[in-house]
């Protein structure tokens, strides 16, 4: 069969090797000049540094199979995400862990006594909390959650804490041990090339052409048997009940001659300093040499129209909006629609391919039986 990728990122490339391990023919297409997405990866022309172009990547999963699939393409280097984060004038460690519970408090608790101090703290009269605000307040009391949590979610969401989903927080845990891992998952790593190079060794198959600063036309679909499109859902139907609100991401880049802040992601919880976190690229690969840093400081905002959409504000009006999307969505023929703008969905990279490689036998298996797909 002939497909159509709409996008060079993870979803389209993924889809696009299964189907031409698979014997159909893959044309993907992109309008950046570039593949992979926002996870694109390439060295600055004056220090050598790999930059994260679209802020920090960092590849974590607890799926085996997902992990021995990027590892089929890339070679993995050990790497944790160990973030600090700058409060009043103070670092603390996150995530909260007993080092930030004793850093804060002034204590030298264990970390028994530290789950007792915090649960004496926590709202425990919040039993099922729903927003954001009642997560943090439930599980780390008021104190932790103005000086880490708040400021810094108003900057990145541009709306109260009280207004957000619980499960954005649950993203983040709460440790009563020194472990200041970023992450819970067991496998965990950051491609030595990058990103960009594991996703053209994923793309680079004989049945599989890339065509880069292309954007979508119809006709396009029209000449492929299905399509996979994995740009944004309401994109796909010109805007046509209006737009889907994202936050959009400003980076201002500035250099510096040696380590500039001696960690790779440094977040600001003061709601008055004006960026959420600086990023300094060359901590991202540890194992690598360079005397020149590059650091990007992050500004979080509204997306506009023509802005890059980052991160999917899934609130009442936008869900509203996005279950209309869905049912013209299913109401579409020869088109699935996959990955984070496909699906307008928070997506970490592990969970982006999980779905891709499942989207792909689903689609297998539906030719093989016949089955609408
Ligand atoms: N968050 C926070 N303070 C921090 C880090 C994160 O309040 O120092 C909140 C913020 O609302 C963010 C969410 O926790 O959107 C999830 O954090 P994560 O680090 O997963 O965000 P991402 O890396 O995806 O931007």
């Amino acid at each position: 069969m002939k497909i159509l990728l709409v996008g060079a990122g993870l979803s389209g490339a993924v889809i696009a090797r299964e189907l031409a391990e698979a014997g159909h023919q893959c044309r993907v297409i992109d309008a950046r000049s570039h593949i992979a997405g926002n996870c694109h990866t390439e060295r600055d022309a004056d220090t050598g540094v790999m930059m994260h172009v679209y802020g920090p990547h960092i590849f974590h999963t607890d799926d085996k199979g997902v992990w021995d699939y990027v590892n089929r393409f890339a070679r993995f280097l050990p790497f944790q995400n160990r973030v600090k984060t700058t409060s009043q004038g103070r670092v603390y460690s996150l995530p909260v862990n007993l080092l930030t519970i004793n850093q804060f408090f002034g204590t030298t608790l264990r970390p028994d006594e530290a789950r007792a101090f915090i649960e004496e703290k926590a709202d425990t009269s919040i039993t099922d909390p729903q927003t954001f605000e009642e997560q943090a307040l439930r599980f780390v009391g008021p104190e932790l959650y103005e000086a880490f949590f708040k400021g810094y979610t108003e900057k990145q969401w541009g709306c109260s804490p009280t207004e957000l989903p619980a499960s954005i927080l649950k993203r983040l845990p709460v440790r009563f041990n020194y472990d200041d891992n970023y992450f819970f998952h067991r496998f965990q790593g950051m491609p030595e090339d990058g990103y960009t190079a594991m996703i053209a060794a994923i793309l680079d198959h004989p049945g599989i052409t890339v065509e880069l600063d292309t954007p979508y036309v119809p006709q396009m679909a029209q000449e492929a048997d299905h399509t996979f499109w994995s740009g944004p859902l309401d994109g796909y139907f010109d805007y046509r009940l209006g737009h889907l609100g994202y936050r959009t991401l400003d980076f201002e880049r500035f250099t510096y001659q040696g380590d500039y802040q001696g960690c790779a992601v440094m977040n600001y919880g003061d709601r008055d300093v004006p960026h959420t976190r600086i990023t300094e690229h060359k901590h991202f690969s540890p194992w690598e040499t360079h005397e020149g840093s590059v650091c990007y400081r992050e500004y979080s905002r509204a997306a506009e129209p023509d802005d890059i959409p980052y991160y999917p504000i899934r609130m009442v009006e936008e869900k509203e909006l996005l279950a209309q999307y869905v049912r013209l969505a299913e109401d579409s023929q020869c088109v699935t629609f996959v990955g984070r703008l496909g699906t307008y969905r928070y997506l970490d990279m592990d969970v982006t391919i999980r779905e891709a490689l499942d989207t792909a036998l689903y689609f297998k298996e539906s030719i093989s039986s016949k089955k609408p797909i």
